[in-house]
C-alpha cells in the first residue's frame, strides 16, 4: 500500500519533472539520442557490409589461387598421408612461388582425414584438425579471420581460408586447401571506408537534426505565441492576463501598493457585429484595442478575454480614486465614433473596477468582482461601476438570498403592489404596474431593487416572472370581475425576453386567469433589448400576436439605438423616472423628457412619465403633451385592496369635483 503510494508520488513528481522541461528541449534531447542511435545503426550495418565484401573479395582469391594452382598441382596420392621431404619440396616450388606472388603467407593441404599432407611450414606436417571432414561434408568454402600464421594465435592480423579441393577424379571434393591471406591490409580498407562513410553520415545526420529543430523550434514559439495571444488583436489573452497578473499582483502584495482589474464590456458591439457583417466588428475590435492602448502607461496589462471584453491590470495605483481618472479616460476614448466603411459608428462600454487587495487577493477572484461590478455598470445609468460587496449576488449571504428566494416563490411570500397609470388629459386610469416585493418573514418588506437583479444572475427569475405574471393575472380578473377594468403591466426581464417559452407561457397565465390578452402589457427595460435585439424582436412579436401590448421601460438609459426602437412591435415607452424627477431642476433632463415626447408621437407610441412625484411636474408634462404619468404624486404602489379604496376615493373626488 504504501510502496504503491511511493511509487505513484515518484510518478507525479516525475511528471512535473518532465512538465517543467519545455516542450523543445524534450524534442531536442529525444530527436538527438534518435538520431544518435540511428546513427550507429546505419555505422554497424555499414561497417559490416564492407568487412563482407572485402572478406568475399579474399574468399575470391583463395579459391581461384586453390583450383588454378593446389588442385592441378597435386595428386590423389599426395592425399594418402604427410607427403615425403621430397615432395614437399616440389610442391613447394610448384605452390610456393605463385602462392608468394599471390600474397598468401602459408598453405596447408589437408586430406579427407583432416591430416595435413603438405604446408610450408614443415613442423605441421601430419598435424590434425577436426574441422576438416565438415568443410568436406559441406563442400563449401569457408573463411576465418585471426591472428598470426601459425596455429599459435599470435602475430599479424590474418584471413585463412579453406576452399575444398577435388584432386584427380574425385566426384567430390576429398581434401582440402588452407591459406593463410594478410588481414591487414583488408582491414585498413574496411577502417578507411568505414570511417569516410561514418563521417559522412555524421554530417548528415547532424544538418537533418539541425533543421528538424529549426522546424520545431519556431512551431513550438508559434504554438507558445498562440496560447497566450489573441489572434484578432495581438493583445494577451486570458492565459496571459493570469500569468502577468500573478507576477504583477505579487509585486503589489510586496511593496503594498495598490492595483485594480477594470473590465470592459462594450455596449451595441453585437449590434454592430450582426449589421455590419464579422469582418467590420473585427475591425472594430482592433480599434478598441488601439485606443485602449493609447491611454494606459506601458507598465499596464490590456488583455482581450473574449467577444467584446477587455480587461486592464493596472498595478501601482497612487491612488484609490485614480481608477476613477482611467475609467473616464477609457470612456472618453471609446465614447469618439469610430469610423467603419465611412460610417461613423457609436459605441458605449460598461466598466467594472475590482481593486487589489481590498476586493481580492489573486486574479481570479478580482476578474469575478469586475464582472459583477460591470454587470451592475450595465444595468445601472453609470457607465463605471466599483465592486459592492453588498451587490454581489455570489457572496455567501446573497447566495443564501437566492435559495431563500427560490422557497420563498414557492411559499408564496412575494405580494404585488400596484400603482395607476394615469392619463394626463382627463385624469382617467389607464391601468396599473405590478410591482413585486418580498415579505421576507425575519427582514420584513424587501424591496425588488434587492432581489430582481439577484434573481436575473442566477437563474431564478424565470420562476419569479411566471409568479408575478399567474398573481398579476388573477388580480386582473378579480377586478374585472367585480367591474373595475384595469389592466395591468408586468416587467420583464433579459432573460424572460429571451426566453423562447415566454410567448407559450404567458399564453398558459392568461388562459388560466382567463384574462384578454389586452388586459396585459409587458415591460421591458431597453438595455434587456439590446442585449440581442433580433431574439427580442421575435419574442416580442409572439407576445403582440396575443393583444399583449408591449411598453419600453427606463426608456433614456441604455443609450438605445434609435434605428431598433423603430422596428420593435412597442405600443408605448416610459420615460426613465430620473429624467422626469430631474426636469425641473435640470435643463438636459428637460431636454430629454420633451424629445422623448416627440419621438414616441413621431413613432405612434404612447408616452408615459415615470416617477411624477409633484403637480408641477405634472403640469409641465401637460405642457409637452405628454400622455400618461405615473409615479408618488398620484399613487405610490399599493396592495390591491388600498390600490381599489385609492381608486373608489379618486372617482368621488372627481365625481364630486
Ligand atoms: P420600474 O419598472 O421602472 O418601476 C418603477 C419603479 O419606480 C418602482 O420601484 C416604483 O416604486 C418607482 N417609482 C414610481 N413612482 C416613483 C416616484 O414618483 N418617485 C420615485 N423615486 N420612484 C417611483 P420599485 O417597485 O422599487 O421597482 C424597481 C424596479 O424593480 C422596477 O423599475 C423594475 O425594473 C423592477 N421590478 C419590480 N417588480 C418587478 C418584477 O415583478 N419583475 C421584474 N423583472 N422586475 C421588477
Ligand atoms: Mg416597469
Ligand atoms: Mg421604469
Amino acid at each position: 500500500m504504501l510502496k504503491a503510494a511511493a511509487a505513484r508520488a515518484d510518478i507525479i513528481r516525475m511528471r512535473r519533472r518532465i512538465a517543467r522541461f519545455p516542450l523543445l528541449g524534450r524534442f531536442s534531447v529525444l530527436s538527438l539520442l534518435g538520431i544518435a542511435l540511428l546513427g550507429v545503426a546505419v555505422g554497424l550495418a555499414l561497417h559490416a557490409r564492407i568487412q563482407h565484401r572485402a572478406v568475399a573479395d579474399a574468399r575470391r582469391l583463395a579459391v581461384a589461387v586453390a583450383r588454378t594452382g593446389a588442385q592441378s598441382a597435386l595428386t590423389p596420392a599426395d592425399l594418402r598421408g604427410p607427403v615425403g621431404a621430397a615432395r614437399a619440396d616440389q610442391l613447394d616450388a610448384r605452390l610456393g612461388r605463385p602462392l608468394a606472388a599471390s600474397g598468401v603467407l602459408r598453405a596447408k593441404v589437408y586430406n579427407a582425414s583432416g591430416q595435413v599432407v603438405y604446408t610450408d611450414e614443415r613442423s605441421l606436417m601430419g598435424a590434425h584438425n577436426d574441422e576438416i571432414a565438415p568443410i568436406l561434408r559441406s563442400a563449401a568454402v569457408r573463411t576465418e579471420t585471426g591472428r598470426g600464421t601459425s596455429d599459435d594465435g599470435h602475430g599479424a592480423p590474418t584471413l585463412s581460408a579453406y576452399v575444398p579441393l577435388q584432386i584427380g577424379d574425385a566426384a567430390r571434393p576429398n581434401g582440402v586447401f588452407e591459406l593463410y591471406l594478410p588481414y591487414a591490409p583488408v582491414a585498413a580498407d574496411i577502417t578507411n571506408d568505414t570511417r569516410t562513410l561514418i563521417v559522412l553520415l555524421t554530417l548528415g545526420l547532424l544538418l537533418l537534426w539541425a533543421s528538424l529543430f529549426r522546424i520545431v523550434a519556431s512551431a513550438s514559439r508559434r504554438l507558445r505565441r498562440q496560447a497566450r495571444e489573441d489572434h484578432l488583436t495581438g493583445l494577451p489573452n486570458r492565459a496571459q492576463l493570469h500569468s502577468d497578473g500573478r507576477r504583477a499582483l505579487a509585486l503589489s502584495g510586496r511593496s503594498g501598493r495598490l492595483s485594480a482589474l477594470v473590465l470592459i464590456d462594450l455596449d451595441r458591439f453585437k449590434e454592430v457585429n450582426d449589421t455590419l457583417g464579422h469582418d467590420q466588428g473585427d475591425m472594430l475590435l482592433c480599434e478598441v484595442a488601439a485606443r485602449l492602448r493609447d491611454v494606459l502607461r506601458p507598465t499596464d496589462v490590456l488583455a482581450r478575454l473574449g467577444g467584446d471584453e477587455f480587461a486592464i491590470l493596472v498595478s501601482d495605483l497612487p491612488h484609490r480614486g485614480a481608477t476613477a481618472e482611467l475609467a473616464d479616460r477609457i470612456g472618453t476614448a471609446l465614447g469618439r465614433p469610430f469610423d467603419l466603411c465611412g460610417v461613423g459608428i457609436e459605441l458605449g462600454a460598461s466598466i467594472g473596477v475590482a481593486l487589489y487587495p481590498e476586493h481580492g487577493r489573486d486574479l481570479s477572484t478580482l476578474l469575478q468582482r469586475a464582472d459583477v461590478a460591470m454587470y451592475e455598470a450595465k444595468r445601472g445609468r453609470a457607465r463605471i461601476e466599483t465592486y459592492d460587496p453588498a451587490r454581489d449576488p455570489y457572496s455567501p449571504e446573497r447566495l443564501a438570498l437566492v435559495s431563500e428566494l427560490r422557497r420563498a416563490i414557492e411559499r408564496d411570500e412575494l405580494v404585488l403592489h400596484f400603482q395607476p397609470k394615469v392619463a394626463i388629459d382627463g385624469g382617467e386610469v389607464i391601468g396599473v404596474e405590478a410591482l413585486v416585493r418580498w415579505e421576507h418573514p425575519r427582514r420584513g418588506t424587501i424591496p425588488p431593487v434587492d432581489f430582481v437583479p439577484l434573481a436575473e444572475r442566477t437563474g431564478v427569475i424565470g420562476a419569479l416572472t411566471r409568479w408575478v405574471l399567474d398573481a398579476a393575472l388573477r388580480q386582473c380578473r378579480i377586478w374585472i370581475d367585480s367591474g373595475i377594468d384595469l389592466p395591468v403591466a408586468v416587467n420583464l426581464s433579459g432573460a424572460d425576453v429571451l426566453d423562447a417559452r415566454l410567448a407559450d407561457d404567458v399564453a398558459a397565465a392568461l388562459r388560466r386567469a382567463g384574462v384578454p390578452g389586452d388586459h396585459l402589457e409587458c415591460e421591458i427595460s431597453e438595455h434587456t433589448v439590446l442585449a440581442d435585439p433580433l431574439r427580442a424582436v421575435e419574442s416580442l412579436g409572439r407576445l403582440r400576436a396575443m393583444g399583449v401590448r408591449l411598453s419600453l421601460d427606463d426608456f433614456g438609459q441604455g443609450q438605445s439605438s434609435l434605428s431598433y426602437l423603430g422596428r420593435l412591435p412597442l405600443d408605448e415607452i416610459k420615460i426613465d423616472r430620473s429624467f422626469v424627477m430631474g426636469m425641473g431642476e435640470d435643463a438636459s433632463d428637460a431636454a430629454i423628457v420633451r424629445a422623448t415626447i416627440d419621438l414616441g408621437r413621431g413613432l405612434g407610441l404612447q408616452v408615459v412619465a415615470e416617477g411624477v412625484e409633484d403637480d408641477e411636474a405634472l403640469a409641465g408634462l401637460a405642457l409637452l403633451r405628454c400622455d400618461v404619468a405615473q409615479g408618488f404624486g398620484l399613487s405610490r404602489p399599493l396592495p390591491a385592496d388600498q390600490l381599489e379604496r385609492w381608486l373608489a376615493e379618486r372617482t368621488a373626488a372627481r365625481a364630486a369635483g
